[in-house]
């Protein structure tokens, strides 16, 4: 069966790392039997320009209609002052709800040639290899109701809902006690179930799923303890189960004990197995158009897409090996420049990716 991809640029460096990680795709389907069609549409910023919103109906029926979907990433100074419903991070939000993508998994892998670019000690964060699952569809990120309202004295006030459903939280534990199954069967849920009643219950579901995952041993943490224990002593942990707020907040940090944002890729999925994969950073407007982004958690990103929608592990084990033959040979981009190595740019980068793959 012919697999569909959906490729979004979005904005900024996005069209850039795209560009190479859809060489990487090329090169599988012309040299290696990859059995798939790309087709690109529009996210974010560009989306809004060119159609007036940032997740149109057009790259709607795309999305439906694609297997899978490689997004680069979306936003950019140019309209952060737009209406709340047309800034671009809406697109993502809305796209990720509709699809009901509820399952963000982002490994935080640590790659041996870059142990040096970790902001903490060799010894600490030498062979870190932990999966985050995030809950992506609920949380205080939804929650309504939400806004700004003005107060009988005139002063303003901001509000968000926090709230989740049992059968939420029942199918993020789920997802997370089957990719623990695959690792080492270990899971640590976080929550802050001294304070919220959305945790409490979080707590009390992670809890009863477990009984269907006796192999599992679970464990729990507060979300503060959690932030500290993964900049402490990170290998520890295996596979983390949180929601989305909680989960935003620590993946960003697991990225950084890896030393570098551009290498970080990471899935959304659906209850299907359907996804949207992109790199964990965002668009780098401070950096776009000048040819020196790290188009490697892209190219990532690309393997993950094959390995858990168009199930085949042989194509993404193969991606995966040339980007640490890449590596191996000193290539670096500038955000994992090291004393004695060889800098090169997007598509320097990329192409490097493409000729290891026949190695
Ligand atoms: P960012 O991730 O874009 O950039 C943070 C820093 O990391 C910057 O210095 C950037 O140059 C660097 N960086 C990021 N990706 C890199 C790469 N591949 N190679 C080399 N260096 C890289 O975060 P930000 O600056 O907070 O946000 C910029 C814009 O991106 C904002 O509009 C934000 O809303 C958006 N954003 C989008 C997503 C997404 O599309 N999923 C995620 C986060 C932020």
């Amino acid at each position: 069966m012919t697999h569909k991809i959906l490729i979004l640029p979005g904005d900024g460096i996005g069209p850039e790392i795209v560009a190479e990680a859809v060489k990487v795709l090329e090169c599988l389907r012309q040299e290696h039997s990859l059995d798939a069609t790309l087709e690109y549409g529009l996210l974010g910023g560009c989306a809004v320009d060119a159609l007036g919103a940032p997740y149109p109906e057009e790259t709607r029926h795309q999305a439906r209609a694609a297997a899978a979907i490689l997004l680069g990433a979306v936003g950019g100074p140019k309209w952060e002052k737009l209406d709340r419903p047309l800034r671009p991070e809406r697109g993502l939000l809305a796209i990720r709800a509709d699809l009901e993508l509820f399952a963000n998994l982002r490994p935080a892998l640590l790659y041996p040639q870059l142990a040096v670019a970790s902001a903490l000690k060799p010894e600490i964060v030498s062979g870190l290899d932990i999966v985050i699952v995030r809950e992506l569809n609920g949380d205080i990120y939804f929650g309504q109701p939400r806004g700004i309202r003005t107060l009988d004295s005139g002063e303003r006030e901001g509000f968000n809902t926090m709230v989740y459903r049992e059968a939420e939280i029942a199918r993020i534990a789920r997802v997370a006690f089957e990719t623990a199954r695959k690792r080492s069967r270990r899971l640590c849920s976080v929550d802050k179930a001294n304070v919220l009643e959305t945790s409490e219950l979080w707590r009390e579901v992670v809890e009863r799923v477990a009984s269907d995952y006796p192999d599992v041993a679970l464990s729990h943490l507060y979300v503060d303890n959690a932030a500290m224990q993964l900049v402490r002593a990170p290998k520890q942990f295996d596979v983390i189960v949180t929601g989305n707020l909680f989960g935003d907040i620590l993946s960003d940090c697991a990225a950084m004990l890896t030393g570098s944002i551009g290498m970080l890729p990471s899935a959304s999925l659906d209850a299907s197995g359907k996804g949207l994969y992109e790199p964990i950073h965002g668009s780098a407007p401070d950096i776009a158009g000048q040819g020196v982004a790290n188009p490697l958690a892209t190219i990532l990103s690309a393997a993950m897409l094959l390995r858990h929608t168009l199930n085949t592990p042989d194509q993404a084990e193969r991606i995966e090996r040339a980007v640490g033959r890449v590596l191996d040979k000193g290539l670096r981009t500038m955000d994992i420049m090291a004393p004695g190595m060889i800098p090169v740019g997007t598509q320097a980068m990329g192409d490097a990716v493409v000729a290891a793959l026949a190695e």
